[in-house]
């Protein structure tokens, strides 16, 4: 199964898309990741979404990868009575230390450190801004607010107080035990919210263990500043915009997308845009004109990924919100205008044997009409390399592991086939040609590009480049060994 679009589709998983036919169907419709935020729902319930993804994968004999989303230090409000309550504007709202649920008029917010940091005229935050508290009066335990801006809230709804700095560390007792939890189960990446310094993804990496790739999410201003530093010890980029709107202005949020984007390109370190990409289709089958253009924006600007957030976990209408993203990367990516921009945006620094080869890989491609560019990669690195390029033609990413070519899945453009140990290139070079014909992007009329690493097995060594016909019996008389 071939996808026709290079950005990748991230959808997050909720009481709204549960169970395997659901996650299925979601996979079908073009979500290449799916997300499980550990800020919501039980191991459990996280373990059941795990395994039917896997189940999914060996259904349909394409890897997937799941990311796993640690809630970070980010404050929460508890549960309501009823799931949810209507604030309106002018009426007053508690908030406390009382762990019983909440109601129209109180919640527990089970943070301590916050009370102490809170005075009265701060402004509290509630659901990515959307819902507006001033606090009134207050005490060690507890604050009385006005409801400036209402809403709905409702479980474990996020909170911001953007004017406060609050002493927080990186990974919180509940990250530490989730982590371990998602890294045993066997998921593909670890995203870590709150990011402030690289020392914090470093903290967390030497947790991980190497049992996933790591992911920033990028949220906090701190981040923005110190981002160089943070995407040197990241494998992954989330521009996490629910948060960064609120903790910076929130016409700050485009031109730092722009930026973070290009960086990551330019590292060959995939990157996310994330949150209210579609938010309207939580409750409508049709996104509005505005959401759309947003998407397409990602996508022009260079993104890997666009992703799902409420839309696909907890909305009505998760399919048609995976449908609207596959078909607008439709129609941005066959624009004449998305390739002169993703063309002239080609600005990395290319160093060495690896770069000049995906480079000439790509050249020879679009010069001779070659069907696809395969390339053999044990951790990944050449792949992202490939895909740096932008290539007008498809890639083929031969990952040596599945946990390499589940990586990938988040990667622009590469399509991953998990192939076996090889020992000589000519074997490399009939499976990529085989790969390339069963799955619909070669012909036997065709060549296709093949680039690898010789000896196999040695990651960081990609020295040779071929152009290989897809007819089966030409590849033996004509390759050298
Ligand atoms: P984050 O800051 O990590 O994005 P979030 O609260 O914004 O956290 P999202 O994953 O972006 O969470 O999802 C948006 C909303 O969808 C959540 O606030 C929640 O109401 C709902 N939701 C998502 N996942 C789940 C889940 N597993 N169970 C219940 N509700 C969920
Ligand atoms: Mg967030
Ligand atoms: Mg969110």
């Amino acid at each position: 199964m071939r996808r026709l679009r290079n950005i990748k589709i991230v959808a997050t998983l909720g009481p709204a898309s549960n169970g395997y036919d659901m996650i299925r169907a979601l996979f079908r419709n073009g979500a290449d990741v799916f997300r499980l935020n550990m800020s919501h729902g039980t191991h459990e319930e996280i373990a059941l979404r795990h395994a039917n993804i896997r189940k999914i994968e060996e259904d349909t004999g394409r890897p997937i990868a799941i990311l796993a989303d640690l809630q970070g230090p980010k404050l929460r409000v508890g549960t309501f009575e009823n799931g949810e309550e209507e604030l309106s504007d002018g009426q007053m709202f508690r908030l406390d230390l009382e762990d019983v649920p909440g109601d129209k008029t109180r919640v527990c917010l089970p943070h301590s450190e916050i009370f102490q940091a809170l005075e009265p005229g701060t402004t509290v935050l509630v659901n990515d801004g959307k819902i507006r508290l001033r606090v009134n009066e207050c005490g060690d335990d507890f604050a009385n607010c006005e409801v400036i801006a209402g809403g709905t809230i409702s479980n474990r709804k996020g909170v911001n107080v953007p004017d406060v700095v609050l002493p927080l560390a990186a990974l919180s007792d509940k990250d530490r035990t989730d982590l371990e939890f998602v890294a045993e189960l066997g998921v593909d990446w670890i995203a870590l919210s709150f990011v402030q310094r690289p020392e914090d993804m470093i903290e967390a990496r030497d947790l991980v263990k190497g049992r996933a790739a790591v992911l920033a999410k990028i949220e906090k201003p701190a981040a923005v500043k110190a981002f160089d530093d943070i995407l040197e010890v990241s494998d992954g980029i989330m521009v996490a915009r629910g948060d960064l709107g609120v903790e910076l202005p929130v016409q700050a949020v485009p031109p730092i997308q722009k930026r973070l984007i290009r960086k990551c390109r330019a590292a060959a370190k995939p990157v996310i845009v994330a949150t209210q990409m579609l938010e309207s289709m939580i409750d409508s089958p049709m996104p509005t004109r505005a959401e759309v253009s947003d998407v397409a924006n990602a996508i022009y600007e260079g993104a890997d990924a666009v992703m799902l957030s409420a839309e696909s976990a907890a909305g009505r209408f998760p399919i048609e919100a995976v449908q609207t993203m596959h078909n607008v990367a439709l129609e941005v990516e066959s624009d004449a205008t998305y390739r002169t921009v993703i063309e002239a945006s080609r600005g990395a620094e290319k160093k060495t044997v690896a770069d000049g080869i995906v480079s000439a890989a790509r050249e020879i491609a679009e010069t001779a009409e070659i069907k696809a560019i395969a390339c053999f990669s044990q951790s990944g690195t050449t792949v992202s390399l490939v895909a740096r390029e932008r290539p007008r033609v498809p890639i083929i990413a031969m990952a040596a592991t599945v946990t390499t070519a589940r990586r990938l899945c988040l990667t622009w453009g590469a399509h991953c086939v998990k192939t076996d140990e090889m020992g000589r290139f000519k074997e490399a070079v009939v499976r990529a040609v085989r790969a390339a014909t069963h799955e619909g992007f070669a012909t036997r009329e065709d060549d296709i590009v093949v680039t690898a690493g010789v000896p196999f097995n040695v990651p960081g060594t990609t020295n040779i480049l071929r152009v290989a016909p897809c007819d089966e019996r030409k590849i033996y008389s004509a390759e050298p060994e």
